[in-house]
């Protein structure tokens, strides 16, 4: 058990009062510092994000928004929320941010909320293809409580097929397109989606939860200057603490403000926009420019290093920060290899690919990301060594402990919440 640096002064005293509880922090500390973490849509807050986390911010009721809050004593949160919303507003040339949503399914209800009515019709991407739940899945209250069209990715090239996107809008005239996703290594042309929403009056939102740290660091183009409604998390390569927001056109602020509170939700976390504040802050730091394109330039290494070990990158590689893995020449389903690498040390998740014949529960791919890794300081030449430990860990069950000993063998140059970022 190391010494645990960034729970706060406190964590003594947690320790001493519950120590049950407290034990649960220093073992997930040890999971996330024993093993090599692929997933996606995670990464490792700096300490100062932690530290907003752990304040008494998380004590404040502030229903409303500075200035206009149904409780009183808010004027010092107040001051947390404007920087929050200056800074986001800032970093993404925006002309409205809203930073209360709870998470990125809160961020797309409420955007939801402030365009549709129930019933009606909505464009948007196909789960088994790339989009998000909240994206029209019938499990979802976006699924039943709008009438949802999905569009897909072609099955030659596994790229978004916009005209198909075109025809379906043509035909169904939706009043609301969604762009954005949860599993596609590629570049979205939210130019091209604009037009398609022009051409039939829709509104267009971009749902950017997982590439908005590159957008914040400029290593990808912004879907800010296109889209009426632009949703995220700030948890993913953002970096930030776990929740949502949402920026908009001037146009559009009343309207998103009044769905996230009162539609949608109560009392804001204070303590997490308190946290979204430092995030931003961080991210507009030459720093963060230099991290979010080291991301980029290590989820290639990784995609091609795979791909030369025959784990085929869905797409042909990356533009972003993940790749999807087609596992069905290797003869290992996603969920196998979600298990073989977990007993490897690998942390990474089974996940549908295009037209995948076999159900989300088994899946026919892995998804792998470098968030995570490259905050821990990895690079391309340790990412291709990654590339070959998956490998093994995915074909050889057996050389399980091997890997896990090559793997100990980076994780301790590269330990996360050691090195100062
Ligand atoms: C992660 C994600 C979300 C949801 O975020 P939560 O914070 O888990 O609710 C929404 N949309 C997309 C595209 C995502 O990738």
């Amino acid at each position: 058990m190391g010494t645990p640096p960034y729970y706060g002064p406190d964590f003594g005293l947690l320790q001493k009062q519950d120590p049950e509880l407290a034990q649960v922090l220093l073992d997930e500390l040890d999971r996330v510092r024993g093993g090599l973490q692929l997933i996606a849509s995670e990464n490792f807050t700096s300490p100062a994000v932690l530290a907003a986390l752990g304040s008494t911010l998380t004590n404040k009721y502030a229903e409303g928004y500075p200035g206009r809050r149904y409780y009183g004593g808010c004027e010092v949160v107040d001051r947390a929320e404007r920087l929050a919303i200056q800074r986001a507003k800032k970093l993404f040339n925006a002309e409205h941010a809203n930073v209360q949503p709870h998470s990125g399914a809160s961020a797309n209800l409420a955007a939801y909320a402030a365009l549709l009515q129930p019933g009606d019709t909505m464009l948007a991407m196909a789960l088994p293809h790339g989009g998000h739940l909240t994206h029209g899945s019938k499990v979802n209250f976006s699924g039943r409580w709008f009438d949802v069209v999905s569009y897909g990715v072609r099955r030659d090239t596994e790229l978004i097929d916009y005209d198909e996107v075109r025809d379906l809008a043509l035909r169904h005239q939706p009043k609301l397109i969604v762009c954005g996703a949860t599993s596609y290594p590629r570049l979205i042309d939210y130019g091209t989606f604009r037009g398609i929403a022009d051409e039939v009056g829709a509104w267009l939102m971009a749902d950017v939860a997982h590439p908005i740290g590159l957008m914040a660091g400029g290593a990808i183009p912004s879907a800010v200057p296109y889209a009426d409604v632009v949703t995220f998390t700030t948890h993913k390569a953002l970096r930030g603490p776990r929740g949502g927001a949402i920026l908009c056109t001037e146009e559009l602020a009343k309207k998103i403000d009044r769905a996230v509170f009162p539609f949608v939700q109560g009392g804001p976390l204070m303590h997490a926009v308190a946290a979204k504040a430092v995030a931003f802050g961080e991210a507009m730091r030459p720093e963060f420019a230099d991290y979010v394109n080291k991301v980029i330039v290590n989820a290639r290494a990784l995609a091609e290093s795979l791909s030369g070990e025959g784990m085929r990158a869905v797409s042909g590689g990356t533009d972003t920060h993940l790749a999807l893995i087609d596992l069905r020449d290797v003869g290992v389903s996603g969920a196998e290899a979600e298990q073989r690498c977990a007993a490897a040390g690998i942390t990474l998740n089974r996940n549908v690919i295009p037209y995948d014949p076999e159900p989300a529960s088994i899946t026919s791919g892995i998804r792998v990301g470098t968030p995570c890794v490259t905050t821990q300081g990895m690079g391309p030449q340790e990412l291709k060594e990654v590339g070959t430990l998956v490998t093994r860990a995915v074909r050889h069950p057996g050389s399980a402990r091997e890997v896990r000993e090559r793997i100990a063998a980076l994780l301790a140059i590269h330990r996360p919440y050691l090195s100062e970022y």
